[in-house]
């Protein structure tokens, strides 16, 4: 069968490293910001990179790989850098209004290992570095970001930025079955603490939370306490989406470890990746409540960083 299209296009990727197992090549690519449906938060995604060497056993976006012609399981194992993505940046930008909000690191995580390499984000922050009144939110895991403090500090001068830190549980030995190759969640609150601390507008979404091992009040009540502790504005947590793609990781790793909750999860997601209803709801109140004891926003929306000081944040409203 003949490729196409972006299979094509992992095909003819130069490998350019290979460690631990992993491989890291450049990709080429059309493109680098992606619109998104109407019903997101967001208008517009930058992934910098396809594949995410974290390998969380839960990552709904392994699927991503199949589209390559490979497995999802590959998709911790040969990871693709886009090229150019600055370059593209720069021309995308133009047709996306100020109002718009950009996402980066909704499919894999923009400080994974690759980061070190390739620094495809630190280049798109770069291109920020330049703009004035673009709003922009970053999610990841990773401990990395925190060599580009001082550039998110200017890019939060003419920009409205935020960065969410994804935090599922304080347990390092559940963290590390979860998540084996994401930094420790110490790390995480180490690195959102510095950034908090640096004047950038920082918060936690929990996700995803899942039934019977990070769902429960305790868990998330020391998990709110101890983040707000550290500097998070919000948090947030909605419940595991495992698509079939992500049930082949997950569910062995409940078989192994958590026998008792194996038979309950293939009961839950017989029907759909989504957990919606009576569980959504209950886990909706339960995380507001949280919240609320601890005066914790649900969301970035509506922070004025504190960088936004004389100048530079009269200089963004013209531009709306
Ligand atoms: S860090 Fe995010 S993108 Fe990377 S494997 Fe984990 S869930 Fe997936």
């Amino acid at each position: 069968m003949a490729l196409v299209g972006i299979a094509r296009l992992a095909f003819e990727s130069q490998l350019l490293e290979a460690k631990r197992g992993v491989e890291y090549f450049e990709m080429a690519a059309r493109s680098i910001l992606n619109r998104t449906t109407p019903r997101m938060p967001f208008q517009w995604t930058i992934n910098p990179y396809r594949g995410c060497e974290f390998g969380c056993k839960y990552c709904f976006a392994r699927y991503t790989h199949e589209f390559m012609e490979m497995d999802a399981g590959d998709f911790e194992e040969k990871i693709y850098a886009k090229s150019a993505a600055a370059q593209l940046l720069r021309r995308e930008l133009a047709r996306v209004k100020r109002k718009d909000h950009i996402a980066m690191g909704t499919a894999t995580d923009p400080y994974q290992p690759a980061e070190r390499r390739f620094g495809k984000t630190r280049s798109i922050l770069e291109v920020f570095l330049r703009e004035r009144g673009r709003r922009l939110g970053i999610t990841t895991k990773s401990d990395l970001i925190v060599r580009d403090l001082e550039l998110l500090r200017e890019v939060a001068r003419g920009n409205v930025l935020h960065v969410n830190f994804t935090i599922t549980t304080l347990d390092e030995k559940l963290a590390r079955l979860l998540e084996p190759r994401a930094p420790r969640p110490a790390l995480r609150l180490g690195a959102l603490r510095k950034l908090g601390e640096a004047g950038i507008a920082v918060g936690v979404f929990a996700n995803p939370v899942m039934p019977g091992l990070t769902d429960g009040e305790r868990h998330l009540d020391r998990l709110a306490k101890t983040t707000r502790d550290a500097g998070a504005l919000w948090f947030d947590g909605a419940p595991l989406f495992l698509k079939p793609s992500a049930q082949e990781a997950f569910l062995p790793l409940l078989e192994r470890e958590f026998p008792e909750l194996a038979a309950r999860y293939r009961e839950l997601y017989a029907r759909s990746a989504f957990l919606g209803g009576a569980y959504k709801e209950t886990l909706r109140g339960r995380v507001a409540k949280i919240r609320e004891r601890y005066g914790l926003e649900a969301g970035p929306i509506g922070y004025q960083p504190q960088l936004w000081d004389g100048e530079e944040q009269g200089e963004l409203f013209p531009l709306q």
